[in-house]
């Protein structure tokens, strides 16, 4: 548990009804005292903010629902947004994580406490750990394909393919809705895949927001299609099985 919280609560929150299920990670390039401010103009919230010194805010309470999400969908969800079911934790990265350099040392300390203690907490599935990106494929690119998941995995967060184990179907549609994605726009699902999976077909932009205006490239085309092909049954893989996994502290 970090050692301490910085509290500056927005007004833009509801009240929660539902059973909290996900983590949304996200990033911006602003201070967090700026991200505040236009989150405020905005009439937008998150629940948490880390500074690329690792220091801690906290926007809304977990125990409300924040404004973080927009429009988003994962698994098939019915709900038009994941704001009611999630918490929203977002990074500062100067360079809109595109490059590893962009989240420090002390982001990911600081980030895998809070983790553990929300996981903890609101008994959240390790598997429900999810990008900004990942849930609005077409509309964002946060993290960013310089986050680490991989680095968050193996503290126990989130999901990671173990390629010896593949899921027998060899239909892209199919693999990448297995693994939760909103297909409905394939390419974007796709690019979103890689973002966090296979950073490496991933291309850099360095016109920021020219970045935030196409959040995925409209002809987008795998390099390493059978890298591609192989990270995807294994990542559709890795899901199935975390999802039949049984936590002694959780009902579900
Ligand atoms: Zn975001």
């Amino acid at each position: 548990m970090p050692s301490k919280i910085i509290i500056n609560h927005s007004e833009n929150y509801r009240e929660r009804s539902g059973k909290i299920r996900y983590i949304i990670i996200h990033c911006s390039k602003f201070t967090p005292e700026k991200q505040i401010e236009i989150l405020d103009e905005y009439k937008l919230s998150t629940h948490y903010i880390i500074s690329q010194t690792g220091k801690i805010i906290e926007n809304c309470p977990p125990e409300r629902v924040a404004y973080h999400s927009g429009e988003s969908h994962w698994q098939q969800s019915e709900e038009k947004s994941l704001n009611e079911t999630s918490i929203g934790i977002e990074l500062e990265a100067p360079n809109l994580g595109q490059i590893k350099e962009d989240f420090t040392r002390k982001q990911y300390i600081a980030l895998t406490r809070i983790l553990e203690k929300l996981c903890d907490k609101y008994h959240i599935r390790p598997e429900n750990i999810l990008g900004h990106s990942d849930i609005a494929p077409a509309r964002k690119i946060d993290p960013g394909c310089g986050f680490y998941w991989h680095k968050l995995y193996r503290k126990g967060y989130g999901v990671w393919p173990n390629l010896k184990q593949r899921h027998p179907s060899k239909n892209e549609t199919e693999l990448l809705r297995i693994i939760g994605y909103d297909t409905d726009n394939l390419i974007a699902a796709r690019y979103a895949f890689c973002r966090h999976f296979l950073p490496e077909e991933v291309i850099i932009n360095n016109d920021l927001q020219e970045l935030l205006d196409n959040p995925y490239p409209k002809d987008f085309t795998i390099q390493n299609q059978e890298k591609y092909q192989l990270y995807l049954r294994a990542t559709a893989k890795a899901y199935e099985m975390a999802r039949q996994q049984k936590y002694w502290y959780m009902e579900e």
